[in-house]
């Protein structure tokens, strides 16, 4: 049984949903990618070896200019270990974040946008972007490993 859900928007703008595993067949949708495509992956709550191999065979397939809005966290972790995750020609607009803070406990994803609120091109994440606690005020912490969590920024100048 699929868990996960493909939704287009129009012919240049798809939304994926849900789990990506073994169940996962995207060659026929990638099949209809037109020159450049956004894809909005924040509604992917789960990604496993299999699903990413499916993923990865597919996107390897089209030549069309990639975009990936929203990506969850799960799916930026995948980003730093396995770079064709993108695609031939993919770039990366926006994508979750997990703060905490500190001081108070409150925790909070944010939706970064590559160039705004964050800047590709550095060599090395030592840190997450300042982000203001809504509760108390104090500066939150990046809720990952920055070194990690951003290294598919470095490429992406
Ligand atoms: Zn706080």
């Amino acid at each position: 049984m699929s868990r996960y859900e493909v939704k287009w928007l129009d012919e240049n703008a798809v939304i994926i949903k849900g789990t990506i595993d073994e169940n996962f067949v995207f060659d026929d949708e990638v099949a209809k990618f037109k020159d450049s495509v956004t894809i909005d992956l924040q509604g992917v709550d789960r990604i496993n070896s299999c699903g990413v191999r499916e993923w990865v065979k597919a996107i390897m397939k089209t030549e069309a200019h990639l975009v990936f809005k929203n990506c969850s966290s799960v799916i930026v972790s995948q980003f730093s270990m396995i770079p064709e995750f993108l695609g031939k020609n993919g770039k990366v607009e926006s994508f979750e974040t997990q703060f905490i803070c500190e001081h108070c406990g409150h925790e909070e994803a944010k939706v970064l946008q590559v160039g705004k609120d964050i800047q590709p091109g550095q060599e090395l994440y030592e840190d997450g972007p300042e982000v203001t606690c809504p509760e108390c005020g104090e500066t939150m912490e990046c809720d990952h490993n920055p070194e990690l969590y951003f290294s598919f920024l470095s490429d992406a100048s």
